[in-house]
């Protein structure tokens, strides 16, 4: 059974569609780094622990699901690292326990701490960056989608994609 989070034919075309004017932005990716710089300062005022283990990357393993709105995708896919290692499970960004798309890796990467004293916090935060990068949507005109990671890659990867 497909799981609830899948894409269906049309949502694809919808998602590609939105990625591709997303792409066309002047500035899109400056604008997105932008925000993630201040998500780190929040991060940093905070200092949640991280075992760099890698387990948050092992989506099943671990029990949860890394989502994605359209600009992020778009920002992504404009600076895609080339190295990657699509196994099914996981990210394939993360290879040899390590994430090799770090510098332009999604805000719920960057948010996100197994650290138990970062659940106070971490709620209030994803909150308020998500409301930020929503508002962006608005103000650049590029429909607002948020989809799983690994649907909304396969979406980039798709030879219609290339010709968007
Ligand atoms: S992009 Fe990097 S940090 Fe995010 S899930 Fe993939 S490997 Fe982990």
């Amino acid at each position: 059974m497909r799981p609830a989070y899948s894409l269906s034919t049309d949502q694809q075309i919808v998602l590609r569609d939105a990625v591709a004017t997303a792409k066309a932005r002047p500035g899109l990716a400056g604008q997105i780094d932008a925000l993630y710089a201040e998500v780190q300062q929040a991060i940093d005022a905070r200092k949640p622990r991280c075992d760099v283990s890698g387990k948050c990357c092992q989506f099943e393993k671990f029990g949860h699901l890394l989502f994605v709105t359209t600009l992020e995708l778009a920002a992504f896919d404009l600076r895609r690292p080339a190295n990657d290692q699509p196994d099914g499970e996981g990210c394939r960004y993360q290879i040899g326990g390590l994430c090799t798309a770090h510098a332009v890796r999604p805000f719920g990467c960057r948010v996100f701490f197994c650290d138990p004293t970062a659940e106070g916090w971490q709620q209030e935060q994803y909150e308020h960056f998500h409301t930020r990068l929503k508002r962006l949507h608005e103000e650049l005109g590029v429909p607002y989608l948020y989809v799983e990671w690994r649907q909304g890659l396969s979406v980039l990867d798709s030879p219609e994609s290339a010709t968007a």
